[in-house]
């Protein structure tokens, strides 16, 4: 099944939900290497994104991509914020102005919101970023087209390989964000953006399962 504007606002809702669920979770993981506001900001921004959402009727993936983007960019302040926001509006413009994304422009989606938090942040791999996340979310999404899975299937193993990405942040030394001002003393210790990326996806796989 391919993912429509009503499986792209599912998505976003259960993201919400996962965001709140685990919103101390990201606090304690950003007050280890961080400022503590990590769940907060994610809880922030994605209330608002559901609120949003609530009062509008976006009518393709890509309109309702972009609603999420600029309610992340206008409500949360910390880095992750403009991030996110980028990510899903480079992700919105890849989506172009179809009706319905097939596996294939899942993946393309999720490469071109990856390239949107390079650009912005200028991470690559290895630096302990949400990056960490992505990345081997964004090659596993990609393999999976490849073999003409569906946009649940490509969301699916891009959710299971952003889990062993963010889980391999933990002995990293952090050299970009907050996190690398602690330099060696911020191995030990998961990255909260990717955790909270790895929770993304998880929960968008999870809605749009069949
Ligand atoms: P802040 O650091 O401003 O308090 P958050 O705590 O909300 O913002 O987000 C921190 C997360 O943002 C980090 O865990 C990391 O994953 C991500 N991050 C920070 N800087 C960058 C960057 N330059 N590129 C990619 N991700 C980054
Ligand atoms: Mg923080
Ligand atoms: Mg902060």
């Amino acid at each position: 099944m391919p993912c429509t504007a009503q499986d792209v606002i599912a998505a976003l809702r259960a993201g919400a939900e996962t965001v709140t669920e685990h919103r101390d979770e990201l606090i304690r993981l950003d007050r280890a290497i961080g400022d503590a506001d990590h769940g907060e900001n994610m809880d922030r921004g994605f209330r608002a994104v559901v609120a949003q959402l609530d009062s509008a009727s976006p009518r393709t993936p890509s309109a309702v991509l972009k609603l999420a983007a600029t309610t992340l960019i206008s409500s949360v302040g910390g880095a992750s914020g403009p991030l996110y926001g980028t990510a899903f509006l480079r992700a919105a413009s890849a989506a172009g102005d179809v009706t319905e994304l097939d596996g294939r422009a899942v993946a393309d989606a999720l490469r071109a919101g990856m390239e949107g938090v390079t650009a912005r942040g200028k991470a690559v791999t290895g630096d302990k970023t949400m990056i960490d996340a992505l990345a081997p979310a964004v090659e596993a999404a990609k393999a999976s087209a490849d073999s003409d899975a569906t946009a649940a299937t490509v969301l699916a193993v891009a959710a299971d390989a952003a889990r062993t990405g963010a889980e391999a942040t933990e002995p990293m030394v952090a050299r970009k964000g907050r996190a690398s001002y602690l330099g060696e003393r911020s191995a030990g210790h998961l990255d909260p953006g990717a955790r909270s990326t790895a929770l993304l996806l998880a929960a968008f796989a999870d809605t749009v399962r069949t």
